[in-house]
């Protein structure tokens, strides 16, 4: 099987059986955006505890990129540090420029998206659940350094 091919599996894979698609009760941080381009719509949720993600979810409809891409996403930022998490989202963002080769143990599954920076219409498909991650993650900044810890 073609490279080309196997990631059309691996994107279909996550369209047709979405990871982490729900509700997540308890999430402090959550934010819905949509891409009018394509008329997709993702709202993701975040509960983070420590500084790290400790439970994400999204939902949403929209094409099989935007999708599959939420879905890959929720997988890859799971337990990371917030920290951690914005760096990817701006990795992705760079690898769907073009501008960053992608690390395969970094990024899995999120590989598969690499072939949709020949279609640039559909980038922004692609990193609108990273968008709205990245501006639910804002909130908790904010939420932070109104809270300040005791050393
Ligand atoms: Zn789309």
């Amino acid at each position: 099987m073609a490279l080309d091919d196997i990631y059309k599996e691996v994107i279909l894979d996550h369209y047709k059986s979405p990871r982490n698609k729900r509700e997540l009760p308890g999430a402090e941080l959550s934010c819905t955006r949509n891409n009018p381009l394509c008329g997709d719509e993702i709202t993701v949720f975040v509960h983070q505890q420590d500084g790290r993600v400790a439970g994400v979810s999204f939902q949403g409809a929209g094409c099989s990129i935007s999708q599959s891409s939420a879905s890959m996403m929720t997988e890859a930022v799971q337990g990371r540090s917030l920290a951690e998490a914005l760096s990817l989202a701006s990795d992705f963002r760079g690898m769907m420029a073009g501008e960053v080769d992608p690390d395969e143990e970094e990024f899995g599954d999120l590989i598969a998206l690499k072939g949709v920076v020949k279609y640039p219409i559909r980038i922004k498909c692609a990193v609108l659940a990273w968008d709205v991650l990245q501006e639910a993650l804002q909130g908790a900044g904010e939420a932070t350094a109104s809270a300040p810890h005791e050393a």
